[in-house]
């Protein structure tokens, strides 16, 4: 292991690279991230899932002039001092085809929403307020100046920052910066991640399967997860259980990525190649998690690439996937990262659990009859039954000390 790594991890006295409690694993990768910061601009079309690289100011007010928010009589309020009152329409106002002409003390015009105001008129009375008669509407009550218009910078003054450098653009973000006329964004660009899985017994979906063999499901969910964060993945398939293969396969991946995925390799009794040659090739903060599922977890560097080794039971990946290298992957990425979103939840059914590591079962939330939060688990929780994070909807959340939990009993919950 190389110098500063090792200082940093002795200094944190109590640290056991067997053994890492979830939280204290999460705060530990946090310290070794580093976020990009090589920038580029895109087009806002492509922008989705990317992370602004500077904060946007708006560079105009929103709405850009008075509008109307209602359909009704453009007016001056100054014409209603003395209501009931009759006025003159002199023409109309559409959005997008506004009305030029000048309006005089005594007249109106009709106006629909998303009109610009006429120059002349501060108010808008509604439809529904005013009889028409011929070219002339009667108004009774009396209205404020500025009713029923929507003003210059309301929603955003010009020169205001509507979003800050680490925002990741979703699709609210696209459309709120095509409101605001950019046509391009300035983001980081995209984290590289080389991904592979390591087993002898791989097998591609689309070949037949010999005895013994099963197909690489792994790299395939992983491919799901990493395509929602927008990386860019550098796929290299599955890697034999062979030393100098794998050795090769991490050489080439660490010269071309900022991050390094594998899964399978890591578990106990398994030929541990991955654990020696991370160790030979780079530095190992720690191997193992006390959770449940996810046990063996690798996390270290190989020079400046990340390193995440991922246990090679299905359920087991996606678990470590969202409880660590998610959140690790957004901060490299230069977002802004939120705890996970934990509500309580009446739990509908028993579970068994032994005190000793944090246990993430796979859950199904819905609400009770009443429209309380209830839970249960989708059955069988092995950690090779992909199926039930088909099923779940949720990850219940049963702490280190935690035991057996009794129906009826509150457990946190992660919705996903
Ligand atoms: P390992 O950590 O390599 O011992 O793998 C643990 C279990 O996960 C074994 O039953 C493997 O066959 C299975 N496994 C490993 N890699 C994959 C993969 N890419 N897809 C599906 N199952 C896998
Ligand atoms: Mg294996």
């Amino acid at each position: 292991m190389e110098s500063n790594l090792l200082s940093t991890l002795e200094a944190m006295g109590d640290y056991d690279p067997n053994s890492m409690p979830v939280e204290q694993a999460r705060q530990l990768i946090q310290q070794f991230l580093t976020a990009l910061t090589d920038q580029e601009s895109v087009s806002l079309r492509n922008a989705l899932q990317r992370t602004l690289a500077a904060d946007v100011l708006s560079p105009m007010n929103v709405p850009p002039h008075d509008y109307s928010a209602m359909d009704g009589y453009a007016l001056r309020a100054a014409d209603l001092e003395a209501v009931p009152c009759k006025l003159k329409v002199i023409g109309s106002a559409y959005a997008g085809r506004p009305f030029s002409g000048r309006v005089s003390a005594g007249e109106c015009v009709r106006i629909m929403t998303g009109s610009l105001i006429p120059d002349d008129c501060d108010c808008v009375v509604m439809q529904e307020k005013v009889k028409v008669d011929g070219a002339m509407i009667a108004i009774a009550d009396a209205y404020r100046r500025g009713e029923n218009i929507r003003h210059t910078g309301e929603d955003i003054a010009q020169g205001a920052t509507v979003l800050t450098r680490g925002q990741v653009i979703r699709p609210a973000e696209m459309g709120l910066l095509a409101s605001l006329g950019f046509s391009e964004v300035r983001v980081y660009r995209k984290l590289k991640v080389a991904l592979f899985s390591t087993g002898d017994e791989l097998r591609q979906p689309g070949s037949p399967l010999a005895a013994g063999q099963i197909y690489d499901s792994n790299r395939y969910t992983l491919l799901g997860m990493l395509g929602e964060l927008g990386a860019e993945v550098i796929d290299m398939g599955s890697i034999r259980d062979d030393k100098d293969t794998l050795k090769a396969a991490f050489q080439q991946a660490a010269a071309q990525a900022d991050v390094i995925i594998t899964s399978g390799g890591v578990s106990v009794g398994e030929a541990d190649y991955i654990k020696q040659l991370l160790q030979e090739i780079g530095e190992v903060v720690f191997w193992k998690i006390a959770m449940k599922p996810g046990r063996p977890l690798a996390y270290g560097k190989i020079g400046s690439c990340h390193f995440f080794g991922l246990p090679g039971n299905p359920v087991a990946v996606m678990v470590t996937f969202q409880q660590f290298v998610r959140d690790a992957l957004r901060v490299l990425m230069g977002q802004h990262i939120k705890p996970a979103m934990e509500l309580q939840a009446v739990c509908t059914h028993p579970i068994r659990k032994i005190p000793g590591r944090t246990e993430f079962q796979r859950g199904i939330l819905s609400q009770d009859e009443n429209n309380r939060w209830v839970v249960r688990t989708t059955g069988e929780q092995g950690s090779g039954i992909l199926s039930s994070m088909s099923k779940a909807n949720c990850f219940i959340v049963l702490p280190v000390s935690q035991g057996n939990v009794e129906a009826g009993n509150a457990v946190r919950v992660q919705p996903f």
